[in-house]
């Protein structure tokens, strides 16, 4: 299950020989210096007619004296130029993801996408669902869980605050605008949360009504 999904959105061409990049599956380890790439995904430029590839063996061969050569690589969502160095002819081709399947057969992406969809409309229809479900998944991608989160507000729905107070983010600025949306909601409803109990209350209140904290 790969963490970040919006990889199977991209799609990436190679400089030299303008084909498409392979999405491949990264080994565990980078061969060449036992350091990850910090990515699951490599997008690999596979054409055994790519200049890099072609001239590669030569310039290994006189550079270092053994026989490999070069592919042509991308992480996904970035345009930095990488060469990897490749043993073989059929390095890396048994690891290449099909893009098309994965995106079938997986439901999380399927959810992502319809949410996706559903968020052009869900102010005009107060519908915070897929508010909620792109907020709550990792993997969704950074422009639409922020684009999201700035709905929470205008939706005006209190449902969404346990699912989301209970939700872990691992992007700081993002669990920021969330923050944000929900307190823009509860001041528009003349309500706050209880520093002490975080129970919605209302904002003048001067004794918590859940854990009776004394406010003022
Ligand atoms: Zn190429
Ligand atoms: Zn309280």
């Amino acid at each position: 299950m790969y963490t970040n999904l919006s990889y199977l959105d991209e799609v990436k061409f190679c400089p030299h020989c303008k084909e498409e990049l392979s999405c491949c599956e990264a080994p565990p380890i980078h061969i060449g210096d036992g350091l990850g790439w910090g990515s699951e995904i490599l997008f690999i430029c596979l054409n055994d007619s790519c200049s890099v590839f072609l001239k590669g063996w030569d310039q290994i061969e006189a550079q270092y004296g053994h026989h490999s050569s070069y592919r042509y690589m991308e992480l996904p969502d970035s345009k930095e130029k990488n060469y990897m160095m490749v043993g073989n002819v059929d390095a890396f081709k048994a690891c290449v993801i099909n893009k098309d399947d994965l995106r079938a057969q997986n439901k999380e992406y399927q959810k992502i996408k319809l949410a996706k969809e559903e968020l052009k409309t869900c102010v005009a229809e107060k519908n915070i669902e897929p508010v909620l479900v792109l907020l709550l998944s990792e993997g969704a991608g950074k422009k639409a869980r922020e684009e999201a989160a700035s709905y929470i507000a205008a939706i005006n729905n209190f449902d969404c605050i346990d699912p989301l107070r209970n939700h872990k983010f691992r992007d700081p600025a993002l669990e920021h605008w969330v923050n944000k949306g929900i307190k823009l909601m509860l001041k528009n409803n003349f309500k706050k949360e209880c520093p002490y109990c975080f129970e919605v209350i209302k904002t003048q209140a001067v004794k918590c009504m859940h854990c009776k904290e004394d406010l003022s």
